[in-house]
């Protein structure tokens, strides 16, 4: 079926989304609180499943444009002795093409160019959504893919899930050398990754609670492998992004609303937010927006049809979603933890 839909946040999800209503001849406007969408933002790892949900709406091609191939990584200790091999191998052998990493704003320069293509989606920048009810009243559907605070998801559920810190500090950053070496590194309450990004660049990401300035951050990693100290010398801290490592808790009872005030579903962080470490936040905002729009490509026409659709929604993405959230918050514990020779001896175990 068709209809109008308002999509609010121009974020991964919400313009993944707004394409694939449009592309099952909906009409689409996204709403967007920022006065232009930020520019900025590290290296996503985009498995091969989000890959194909980017081929199903159409931007596959300006996806693998800009992205390059996540190979041979592993899990180092501090001295640069590798423990385990990511499991990038296995994932490349099962589905066939590798995992890919690109940087935020070329991905959203990708879905950017793929709603500009229809000519008829406005992204109305500046507008903050507040009142939903009035927004979902004059339409068929409210896509709520305004992030981990979103005020759709807290108009339909209230504020008992929200945004919960995990007294974590991450720092993110791309340094303008390449690395000879790719993973990750795990230390005691600590961690740093490294990953390519583009040609001639390396993406960083690294987690240490005490440090609040560059200085002490360089500081607390200055013992550790080779490029690591080398990779941030190399960045302008002006251009490193700090910030306190968050997932929704506690977990929705839904990801839909069909409520008498209107429909609304909600994709990506808003409905989910997790903690980076499994690398999953744009790919599982991607697989929401795709299943979510096959769904009511395929509902029947009317009301009931887009209620069923949004049930269909559900039962696809709200446990799998789920389980990942989970598993990159006890992912998280596992790498942040002080017993390093226990946490070791097991990582040792993993298949190579
Ligand atoms: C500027 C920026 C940089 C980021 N950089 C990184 C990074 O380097 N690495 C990483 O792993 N993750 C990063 N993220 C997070 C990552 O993009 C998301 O976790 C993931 O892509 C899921 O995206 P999302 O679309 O669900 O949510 P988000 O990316 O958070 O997008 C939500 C959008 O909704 C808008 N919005 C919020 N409230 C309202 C409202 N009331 N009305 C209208 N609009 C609203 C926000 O301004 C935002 O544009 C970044 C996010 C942003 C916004």
């Amino acid at each position: 079926m068709t209809g109008t839909a308002t999509v609010v946040g121009a974020g991964i999800g919400g313009l993944a989304t707004a394409i694939g209503l449009r592309r099952a001849g909906w009409s689409v406007t996204v709403l967007e609180r920022r006065t232009e969408l930020e520019r900025y933002g590290a290296a996503f790892g985009i498995h091969p499943t989000a890959q194909s949900a980017l081929d199903r709406l159409g931007v596959g091609d300006a996806l693998r444009e800009h992205a390059v191939p996540y190979r041979d990584a592993h899990i180092r200790t501090p001295d640069g002795t590798s423990i385990a091999r990511l499991p990038l191998e296995r994932i490349e052998r099962r589905a066939g093409r590798p995992e890919l990493l690109i940087s935020r704003p070329y991905l959203l320069d990708a879905l950017l160019a793929g709603l500009d293509a229809f000519g008829d989606v406005p992204v109305k920048l500046g507008e903050r959504v507040t009142d939903v009810d009035a927004l979902a009243a004059g339409q068929d559907l409210v896509i709520g893919a305004d992030g981990i605070r979103s005020a759709v998801r807290t108009a339909r559920f209230g504020d008992r899930s929200g945004p919960r810190e995990v007294g974590t500090v991450a720092w993110i950053g791309i340094a303008d050398i390449e690395s000879p070496v790719h993973g990750e590194t795990w230390g005691s309450g600590r961690f740093f990754g490294l990953t390519p990004v583009e040609p001639g660049r390396t993406n960083w990401y690294a987690t240490a609670p005490e440090a609040t300035t560059a200085d002490e951050l360089r500081g607390l990693f200055a013992g550790w492998h080779d490029p690591i100290p080398r990779i941030l010398a190399a960045t302008d801290p002006a251009t490193w992004i700090r910030y306190e490592m968050r997932h929704l808790h506690p977990a929705l009872p839904s990801f839909v609303s069909t409520a008498a005030s209107g429909r609304v579903a909600l994709v990506g962080d808003a409905a989910h937010a997790m903690t980076p470490n499994l690398g999953q936040g744009a790919c599982t905002a991607i697989l929401d927006a795709d299943a979510l729009t096959r769904a009511l490509a395929a509902a029947l026409p009317g009301p009931a049809g887009v209620a069923g659709a949004l049930r269909a929604y559900d039962r696809e993405r709200r446990r799998s979603a789920q389980r990942t959230a989970f598993a990159s918050r006890t992912l998280h514990r596992f790498m942040s933890t002080e017993r390093t020779r226990l946490r070791d001896a097991a990582v040792r175990l993993l298949p190579g």
